[in-house]
């Protein structure tokens, strides 16, 4: 038995309870959301560890705080990984999320006031790339690009006026809802034109750039960002990459700019991953990725669903509703009545607020980790049409939901953790 387990089954049963709960939850759902993953239980180790006690300010040999010796070897480790996962001359794996990694960047090149170039937020951006509810929004000047109405693909004509009219410090490429192939170079060429920089963001396609299944940014990009935790699968976090003239400008932006101490376990976790995505099986995990998508998206439009720009290059699709009469809040709850998760997104000149929304995004990084490939993308594509086209039909969800238990314990997610859990949870009562 676990002793960290069976510790905190003592000290803390409440909070045992809904970590077992939440592990149960997994395992027993079809996850869907494009951007979730499920790391491997050596990531997850990785974490629970005292280097989560250290203060390590500052970067491996130069830290601002004694006894860094075995913390520095982590970070080195992940640094040195990283770079050779991405071909890149320097890595930051400090930031705490995909948004503070974008904040580090724009904090070393940009000052407030300083006009930033990116995609609407509806037309797949982030909200860290200027929406106004977020920091980016209110400290620079913000210009959006959009998607061509007609293709539902970037319009690079819309963007390279855009860019020669304002005259952007920033150019942000690289997105949250887009399931196409980004075109980094011709981002690149319009960045020189206009004497920008261009920042990559690739939070979501991560894992696919580093197994080769996308094109990389990494020596296009004066810049590149992203997380840990999406395609990548590891640890929920941060990271930059940069050529070596702006490396101490980085570092500098990172600490002391925007954070304080670094998660030192975290950053354990995330060499770990690196590791694992350096494997000859994780190019193999994310070319399934890719199928599996391709797969759900041809069995969407095989039911006569519409999906924006009419299908996926990569791992996520998205769903426009309106042709079903149904929003994105609806469909959502629907389908987690039938144990599918997914989410509500916006699409492309959407009519509904963000709350409500017409689409639903749909990506397959998860269900592939647990090793389901074409054939289960097929049926499960069935059940969403099947729930989408009977909306008032609340036994056809309990039917699906039926066969979805049955399909998930085919594909069993964290088996010995949840044994070792429900174990000590029955000690306890
Ligand atoms: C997910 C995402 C982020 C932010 O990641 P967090 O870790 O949630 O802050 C940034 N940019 C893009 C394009 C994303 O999809």
């Amino acid at each position: 038995m676990n002793p960290q387990w069976e510790q905190l089954a003592q000290t803390d049963p409440e909070v045992f309870q809904a970590i077992l709960e939440e592990t149960r939850r997994q395992h027993g759902t079809l996850e869907l959301i494009a951007s979730e993953n499920f790391a491997s239980e050596a990531v997850l180790a990785a974490m629970a560890n005292p280097m989560s006690n250290k203060y390590a300010e500052g970067y491996p040999g130069k830290r601002y705080y004694g006894g860094c010796a075995f913390v520095d070897v982590a970070e080195n480790l992940a640094r040195e990984r990283l770079k050779q996962l991405f071909g890149a001359e320097h890595a930051n794996v400090q930031p705490h999320s995909g948004t503070q990694a974008n904040m580090a960047v724009y904090y070393a090149v940009m000052k407030p006031g300083d006009t930033l170039l990116s995609m609407n937020l509806s037309h797949g951006g982030h909200l860290s790339h200027g929406s106004p509810v977020s920091f980016a929004g209110t400290q620079y000047q913000v210009v959006y690009y959009t998607v061509d109405r007609e293709t539902e693909r970037i319009n690079l004509d819309e963007v390279r006026e855009l860019a020669r009219t304002y005259r952007p410090r920033v150019i942000v490429t690289g997105y949250s809802a887009y399931p196409r192939v980004i075109p980094f170079d011709a981002f690149r060429e319009i960045a020189d034109e206009v004497g920008a920089y261009l920042v990559a963001d690739i939070a979501h396609i991560a894992g696919l750039v580093a197994a080769g299944v996308h094109p990389t940014p990494v020596g296009i990009a004066h810049f590149v960002t992203g997380t840990t935790h999406k395609t990548l699968r590891g640890p929920r976090g941060g990271f930059i990459l940069t050529s070596s003239e702006f490396a101490r400008k980085v570092d500098k932006a990172v600490f002391p700019g925007i954070q304080g101490g670094p998660l030192m376990h975290v950053i354990a976790a995330k060499a770990v991953a690196f590791q694992e995505a350096l494997q000859l099986s994780f190019r193999a995990y994310a070319e399934q990725i890719v199928r599996n998508a391709r797969a759900l998206a041809n069995t969407l439009l095989a039911r006569g669903l519409r999906l924006v720009s009419g299908g996926t290059d990569n791992h996520l699709m998205l769903v426009d509703l309106r042709p079903l009469g149904l929003t994105g809040k609806v469909a959502e709850a629907m389908l987690e009545e039938a144990g599918i998760t997914v989410n509500k997104n916006t699409i492309p000149y959407d009519p509904e607020k963000p709350t409500v929304t017409s689409g639903i995004r749909i990506g397959t990084p998860a269900l592939t980790t647990r090793g389901m490939k074409e054939e289960e993308m097929k049926r499960i594509g069935n059940w969403i049409a099947e729930v989408l086209t009977h909306p008032d039909e609340p036994e056809v969800r309990r039917e699906i939901r039926r066969q979805v238990q049955e399909l998930v314990d085919q594909f069993p997610l964290y088996p010995e953790r949840r044994g070792t859990m429900e174990q000590l949870l029955q000690k306890t009562e």
